[in-house]
């Protein structure tokens, strides 16, 4: 099938080629001749799967057609995103894929400046996408409203509603028309998104590419037993090279539970010589677009992100996802691991199991398809670690089946400084992993050796 068969417009299929698709993903295929018919649309389908596009391009078209004007401080196509890293892509895409079809698309998020964003949305737009908050806080300025919205979509609804932002929908859902047209995208189908669908769409199609917890097939999975307070050993081996794991690593995404784990990661990394950057919630929105911008242009290949912040963000080549520790919700270890193999590719999840997060495991393997090959840990581990030093374990969380809320992922901190200080050590210190040399698991006795004497 190509795209030219599922009823798109030239604009836009000359946009489409700009950007080098030839061939629609699934999620399109389905989804794009039921919203050309003005349908409204439940999808299950999670990032990465080109659901951006699937709501998008049918829809300008139908703004297209529909030929309306920009309305006076309001616009005619409202996308909802749960972060502002998603909004951000959400809005890139519906500039890249209505660029001949000579759309207005604004994005507001929050963590910028409200005055600007005041200003940017006086005239209106053709298509706006925004984060819920700021959102409504423009509406309560009476800088914006929503009287024209004739599409609206509501992406990732699943986060949406763990990041709180239920009573957010329910006041945009009223101030928007009662005739419009519905999209709605979710990663998974809790019963709470079946109750948000229900109350919101009208007769809706429903398209699904795959089942809530489905890994892809072309992630290779792997699991290594370890103890918490050696996880950062271990992980130091990885990223340096000194423990070659399966995959040519290129850009390596860490999954950390909390905030100030993520940073705990980053700091002890830095201080054996391999620069990484964190993105969590605590950090300005400035800082997180560097830290993106560095991971893709691939600066600084290594990127340690909290669930909250790292959930619906496309990172092209990212070649493997570490589980610095596993998720409480075997839901969340799908959407982490997706965060690989995007786009046709190839990719490697690497999760790091201590002993008391066997019951996660559990968790993850009833849950989901996830199948994992063990790897041995390295060589006179022991003495590596005792080089190192322990780390301090993740604070444990009860062990909760759907809906994570992201009071207790990203904000319950763990306290406590490393218990112990890694000697000095002589010579330089050694450059992250990717590209660098890689050896076989456990091969490396020698190279233990030296690492435990230092
Ligand atoms: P999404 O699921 O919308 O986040 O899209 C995932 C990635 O796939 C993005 O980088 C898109 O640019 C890309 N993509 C979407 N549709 C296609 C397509 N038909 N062919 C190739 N790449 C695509």
């Amino acid at each position: 099938m190509s795209f030219d068969q599922l009823g798109l417009s030239q604009p836009v299929l000359q946009a489409l080629e700009l950007k080098g698709y030839d061939t629609p993903t699934p999620i399109q295929e389905q989804a794009i001749p039921l919203v050309r018919e003005g349908r409204d649309l439940l999808g299950i389908a999670q990032t990465g799967t080109g659901k951006t596009a699937a709501f998008m391009l049918p829809s300008i078209d139908n703004l297209r057609e529909s030929d309306n004007r920009i309305p006076f401080k309001s616009c005619r196509m409202l996308v909802l995103a749960p972060t502002r890293e998603l909004a951000g892509q959400i809005a890139q895409s519906a500039k890249d894929y209505g660029a001949m079809a000579g759309l207005k698309v604004q994005s507001i998020v929050g963590g910028t400046s409200v005055g600007k964003d005041r200003n940017k949305l006086h005239r209106g737009c053709d298509i706006l996408v925004a984060t819920p908050g700021r959102l409504l806080d423009l509406i309560d300025q009476k800088a914006f409203n929503l009287g024209s919205v004739e599409i609206l979509v509501l992406d990732e609804a699943d986060q949406m509603l763990d990041l709180g932002f239920i009573h957010a929908l329910r006041r945009i859902a009223q101030l928007v028309p009662q005739e419009r047209q519905t999209l709605l995208f979710s990663a998974t189908m809790p019963k709470s998104i079946r109750d948000l669908a229900g109350n919101y769409l009208t007769n809706p199609a429903q398209v699904s590419v795959t089942p809530a917890a489905t890994t892809a097939e072309r992630i290779e999975q792997y699991l290594l037993m370890v103890q918490q307070d050696e996880k950062q050993a271990l992980l130091e081996l990885v990223l340096s090279g000194r423990y070659e794991v399966p995959g040519k690593m290129d850009r390596v995404l860490i999954f950390a539970r909390t905030k100030h784990g993520a940073d705990r990661i980053v700091k002890k990394l830095s201080q054996r010589g391999i620069a990484a950057n964190a993105i969590h919630g605590n950090k300005s929105q400035p800082q997180r677009q560097r830290a993106l911008a560095e991971f893709k242009s691939a600066k600084v290949p290594v990127l340690v992100a909290t669930d909250v912040a790292a959930r619906g963000i496309d990172i092209p080549g990212v070649s493997h996802v570490i589980n610095y520790e596993l998720p409480n919700v075997p839901e969340q270890y799908v959407h982490r691991i997706g965060r690989t193999a995007r786009a046709g590719k190839d990719g490697v999840a690497i999760a790091f199991c201590a002993e008391d997060e066997r019951a996660y495991l559990k968790d993850i393997r009833k849950n989901t398809d996830a199948e994992f090959e063990r790897l041995p840990l390295p060589e006179n581990f022991r003495a590596v670690v005792e080089g190192v030093g322990p780390t301090k374990p993740a604070p444990r969380q009860p062990q909760k089946r759907v809906n994570p809320k992201p009071k207790g992922g990203e904000g319950a901190a763990s306290s406590g400084k490393p218990k112990r200080k890694h000697p000095n050590r002589a010579g330089k210190p050694r450059k992250p992993g990717p590209g660098g040399p890689r050896r076989k698991p456990g091969g490396g006795q020698r190279r233990n050796r030296q690492a435990g004497n230092r």
